[in-house]
């Protein structure tokens, strides 16, 4: 411990709250941390009986310290495991949740506290954590419903009644039964996207690569999928600098967008290139009716899709995109295109070559 008016001093870079109670329960040290959630000042905390700085009630409504007390409980006990526990309203604190933590440190010999130490954080953020991960775990649940609905609808109906069909009808339920098939095998590849994404742990695999014909392949993928030629324009402004970029990751940025300007958009799809020395701002644009303005600083969340339009995609499409641009260094906003469609912009900074090992 450092110096400075309480014993915290080395306490103050945590992110939790640190208590320090001496022998006789009065508190010795508070950090930073912990004043903010107790709502006191550091000072006002200092020599007051540990049970008056930190009044705790369990779910029950019970006073913590009463059930536990450190310091005359089992001289064999040497502290509590984390519970959440309720925050006593008064003096500046409010009654939130608290995820709290004890130390008992006892005397070698006599087994008597020297010192409790209580840890705490607001349980809030964990709250919110859990909430949205239990949100994502339905929403992939349903997601993954409607198409094995189907899929086992179909083959039961074709294992019980395969004399009634002719061929044209099993053929048309075995293409629904593919189709659903690839959606399934789509949104747990997105998914494993996602979760890369939201662990940090994507991946990338720099070359040098020639963002306008990556580009033209892209939207030579779609002509050669039925589209006419004259939908796609390329627009390329300055000259590029060597761009070290993850190839495939860059197709799937374009894939999507593409995808989208022609799914949900309407006319021309247009993607311009713009060079500076340090990258290049990439925007795709379409001539449809976008995305109206209070809905925009949606459209990059996770199974986000507009109400009322058809729904083909996840919506995990631009979340992905986001994540991927994002991990390349660069940043995406959304907006309307002057023709009124939706206009996605992105900036791609050169990069270097990873070396790995
Ligand atoms: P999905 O995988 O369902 O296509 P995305 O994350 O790619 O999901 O897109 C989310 C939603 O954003 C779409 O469902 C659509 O409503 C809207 N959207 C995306 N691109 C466009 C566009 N070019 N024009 C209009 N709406 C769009």
């Amino acid at each position: 411990m450092s110096g400075g008016s309480s014993d915290s001093g080395s306490y103050d870079d945590l992110p939790d709250g640190v208590l320090v109670a001496d022998d006789t329960g009065a508190v010795i040290a508070v950090n930073v941390a912990a004043a903010r959630l107790l709502g006191r000042d550091v000072q006002d905390a200092l020599g007051r009986n540990y049970r008056e700085v930190i009044p705790l009630v369990d779910t029950a409504g019970n006073d913590w310290w009463s059930c536990t007390d450190p310091y005359a409980g089992l001289t064999t006990r040497t502290g509590q495991p984390e519970r959440q526990l309720t925050l006593v309203k008064g003096r500046g604190a409010d009654g939130h949740d608290l995820l709290v933590t004890a130390r008992y440190v006892r005397e070698p010999e006599s087994r008597r506290v020297v010192r409790l130490v209580v840890c705490f954080r607001d349980a809030a953020a964990r709250e919110r954590v859990d909430r949205s991960r239990a949100d994502l775990i339905s929403t992939v649940a349903h997601e993954l419903r409607s198409p094995l609905t189907s899929v086992k609808g179909f083959t039961a109906t074709l294992l019980a009644k395969w004399d009634r069909f002719n061929d044209e009808q099993k053929k048309v339920m075995l293409q629904t039964v593919n189709a659903d098939a690839d959606r399934v095998t789509r949104l747990l590849a997105e998914l494993l996207d996602v979760s890369r994404i939201d662990a940090g742990r994507l991946e990338l695999r720099r070359q040098v690569v020639d963002v306008p014909t990556a580009i033209r392949r892209s939207f030579a993928g779609r002509v050669a999928s039925g589209e006419p030629e004259d939908r796609f324009v390329l627009m390329v402004d300055g000259d590029l600098p060597e761009m070290w970029l993850d190839p495939d990751k860059l197709d799937q940025i374009l894939g999507n967008l593409v995808e989208n300007a022609l799914k949900y958009g309407d006319g021309t799809v247009t993607v311009e290139v713009h060079a500076s020395p340090a990258g290049a701002e990439v925007i795709v644009r379409d001539e449809g009716s976008g995305i109206p303005e209070e809905l925009l600083p949606r459209v990059f969340g996770k199974f986000w899709r507009q109400a009322g339009v058809r729904r083909t995609g996840t919506g995990l499409g631009l979340f992905i995109t986001k994540g991927l641009v994002e991990a390349h260094g660069g940043h995406i906003s959304v907006g309307h295109a002057p023709s009124g469609g939706a206009e996605f912009r992105f900036t791609l900074p050169a990069g270097a070559p990873t070396y790995e090992g």
